[in-house]
């Protein structure tokens, strides 16, 4: 049980859900119609891709069909693969089958939730929400919180501090009593610990250390930290 904290949110793609086994099952996928593209460039590449693009759906700039589209054609263009104008979606179809084939839950996540179990639980994601909601079913995560805020389903996206004021809203839960945890530091957790949460930041390792003595979240490096970091506050 949590002590003054009464619920816990967490992100999904990176936090709950492997993401980078993902992103390796589904560039893989693609890469079996450009074998010659290495799967380093392709990876690489994929990363470029996503965030030259991705960021203008969540702003509802475009939709995701063109976002598919548009990461697809830069995709092209950073690894040198032959993708025929037109196709591009055909292309996106075959990495999303090995993307979905690849969506696994980090090995700390069942523990995790488990010890969590008496506090309010919920996820905040960026993303589409039929797509959001199959990946937790993916991982067998459906009933495993009680409210589920994906920014597609309201046209907000992290780092917007409503987004994280509805979560609480949803859970009947003040913001200074929840805690939010999430890979990226900036999006997650600091944009949490503005709206008055507790902000944890999950740095699984891949990530630089920003200044964080004045920081005012809290970094872990795998959720089987966060039960005890929790208890104790
Ligand atoms: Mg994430």
């Amino acid at each position: 049980m949590v002590s003054s904290l009464t619920a816990v949110l967490f992100d999904l793609d990176g936090t709950l859900l492997d993401g980078d086994a993902a992103w390796r099952s589904g560039v893989d996928r693609m890469r079996e119609r450009c074998p010659d593209v290495s799967r380093e460039n392709a990876l690489n590449a994929w990363e470029v891709a996503f965030n030259e693009h991705f960021h203008r759906y969540l702003a509802g700039e475009m939709t995701m069909t063109d976002c598919q589209a548009a990461r697809m054609r830069t995709w092209a263009e950073v690894t040198g693969a032959k993708v025929p104008e037109g196709t591009e979606l055909e292309w996106f179809e075959d990495y999303q089958s090995g993307y979905a084939a690849g969506w696994v839950a980090y090995d700390d996540v069942s523990a995790c939730l488990k010890d969590l179990g008496g506090s309010r639980l919920g996820v905040i994601t960026n993303g589409d929400s039929v797509q959001q909601r199959a990946k937790l079913a993916a991982l067998g995560l459906t009933d495993a919180f009680d409210a589920v805020v994906a920014s597609g389903d309201i046209g907000i996206a992290k780092p917007d501090p409503r987004i994280f004021r509805l979560a609480a809203e949803r859970l009947q839960v003040a913001p200074e009593r929840c805690a939010f945890i999430g890979d990226l530091y900036e999006t997650d957790a600091l944009a949490a610990a503005a709206v008055g949460m507790t902000g944890i930041w999950l740095d699984r390792g891949a990530a630089p250390l920003p200044g964080t003595a004045s920081s005012p979240v809290v970094r872990i490096a795998s959720l089987s930290e966060l039960p005890p970091l929790l208890k104790a506050r």
